[in-house]
């Protein structure tokens, strides 16, 4: 199995190894890699899944994928990335909500959001690329954050053999848990500075030392490179096909849907990576009848979904489902190249640069129109949902994955298809206590903690153990920089 860019319009396109894809993140021009073909699971394929461990899936899935990798490496990876000290009993368990909708939550990791489910392997896959491919030198990763990505980045790289990891945060721009959720990290290859600015400024940071030749090459002698762990990359998606096709598995396990029976599945989606490996997973034989985009007041994708206009010339709104905070979803470009081919895609990415807006072509439209739905859920409705949800099915949810069950309910309102629905769980509702306690009509202390507290007990619920330990563990880093001086914290760290 090779790899190509989204964007690669000749008629042999050039194609890297999935070690390379993994290693170099983004194309030469710009694109994103996807594979040449999608393998296709057949039903003695879905026999054989149906009664593995989640580790196995995991394996024997991404063999198919990373075919320059054994499967002993893979199951290796996946036994390490998914154990029970980390993830609990079972990595992405399912929840039966009322009305045929099930909650798959991925949020059991270190970090108590779905990132974890492929940070926790990605770096494994990264450190046997860099062997793979002859590297000798460490791979630094840079990540400026706004908050979820930075820990489940150092949570994920953490130790890793090959690989430092760098986190820088805007100083008043992360929630207090976030912030010691990060200052706390453990591991010897890891290090976080605050930045004096907002996110942009860390963001721009960071972007301008990937671009500094003399960086690249204070960093070669040094020993090292830099690279990213950013979501457009290979290796970030493909982990996340496993849990959509395990979920089916498990349902068929259970006698809650026959093989073969379609599901629908929704996603509380940001920058399209989740739902797209879910539209993977439909590819290669998963009994999929509809996807459904949930987002919230960034609606960019329900227009895109409804029109084929994808307009990002727009407000930009903080919700209480932050991580779906987007405008510029990347990793659609990977559904228009697999839909509409390179050189659409091409040329709308292009236009998207200069002006902001492209319109797909219309058989391309039709094409997704005929797939996915988008619906999108406000503030408002996002609290009245997590209020409704937890009234009715005693079930505690958080904002992002209240978008994503609300946004089931509007798709059936309109279409009346009551196909039993899958929908992603991003996120512990804890990781977002203020948002849901205030959808439930509870005080808010001012201690992050005594509110976490609280919640439990009048939910009787459990705080998860990453979030309720950040309150005792030693603060490791508490360095503030300015933006210029971060190429300084870079080579110190
Ligand atoms: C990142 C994130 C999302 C969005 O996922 P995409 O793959 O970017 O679409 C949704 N919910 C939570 C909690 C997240 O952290």
């Amino acid at each position: 199995m090779k790899f190509k860019s989204t964007r690669d319009t000749s008629v042999n396109p050039t194609l890297v190894s999935a070690a390379y894809a993994i290693k170099t993140g983004l194309a030469p021009d710009g694109g994103l890699y996807i594979p040449e073909s999608v393998p296709a699971l057949t039903g003695a394929d879905f026999d054989a899944l149906i009664p593995m461990t989640y580790e196995e899936r995991a394996a024997k899935i991404l063999s198919l994928y990373l075919t320059d990798y054994t499967y002993d490496e893979l199951y290796a990876d996946a036994c390490a990335a998914y154990a029970p000290e980390k993830f609990g009993e079972y990595a992405a368990p399912l929840r039966a909500m009322s009305d045929g909708v099930y909650s798959l939550e991925l949020w059991h990791g270190p970090t108590c959001a779905f990132k974890d489910m492929a940070l926790q392997i990605m770096p494994r896959l990264l450190s046997r690329a860099l062997a793979k491919t002859g590297e000798k030198r460490t791979a630094h990763i840079l990540v400026a954050t706004s908050g979820d990505t930075g820990k489940a980045a150092l949570e994920g790289y953490k130790d890793v053999d090959g690989v430092k990891i760098s986190v820088f945060y805007p100083v008043d721009g992360v929630s207090m848990m976030q912030k010691r959720q990060m200052q706390t990290t453990g591991g010897n290859n890891t290090y976080v500075a605050a930045i004096r600015g907002n996110f942009d400024n860390a963001q721009t940071g960071v972007k301008e030392i990937f671009g500094s030749a003399d960086l690249a090459q204070k960093a070669d002698e040094a020993g090292f490179f830099f690279s990213s762990a950013n979501s457009i990359n290979w290796g970030r998606l493909v982990p996340q096909i496993v849990y959509y096709i395990s979920a089916y598995c498990d349902l068929v396990k259970s006698g809650d849907i026959a093989f073969g029976d379609r599901i629908n599945i929704c996603v509380p989606t940001g920058n399209f990576g989740n739902i797209f490996a879910a539209y993977l997973a439909y590819e290669m034989g998963l009994p999929v009848n509809r996807f459904i985009c949930a987002s919230n007041q960034n609606d960019v994708l329900t227009q895109f979904m409804e029109t084929g206009v994808y307009d990002r010339r727009r407000e930009f709104h903080k919700t209480i489902s932050p991580s779906m905070d987007i405008l510029i979803s990347s990793n659609l470009e990977r559904l228009l190249s697999v839909l509409g081919g390179a050189e659409v895609t091409r040329d709308l990415m292009a236009q998207l640069k200069t002006d902001g807006i492209y319109q797909a072509p219309t058989g391309l439209t039709a094409k997704v129109k005929a797939l996915f739905s988008g619906y999108s859920l406000n503030d408002c409705e996002t609290k009245a949902e997590i209020a409704s949800v937890y009234e009715k099915d005693g079930y505690l949810i958080d904002p992002h994955t209240a978008v994503a069950t609300g946004a089931v309910k509007k798709y059936r309102a309109q279409t009346g298809d009551m196909t039993k629905t899958v929908t992603a769980s991003t996120a512990s509702p804890y990781k977002f206590a203020p948002a849901v306690a205030e959808a439930l009509g509870m005080a808010e202390p001012d201690d992050i903690f005594d509110l976490l507290d609280q919640l439990a007990q009048k939910t009787g619920t459990s705080v998860p153990a990453p979030l309720a330990e950040t309150r005792t563990l030693p603060v490791r880093f508490n360095d503030v920089y300015d933006p210029d001086e971060m190429p300084e914290a870079v080579f110190k760290a």
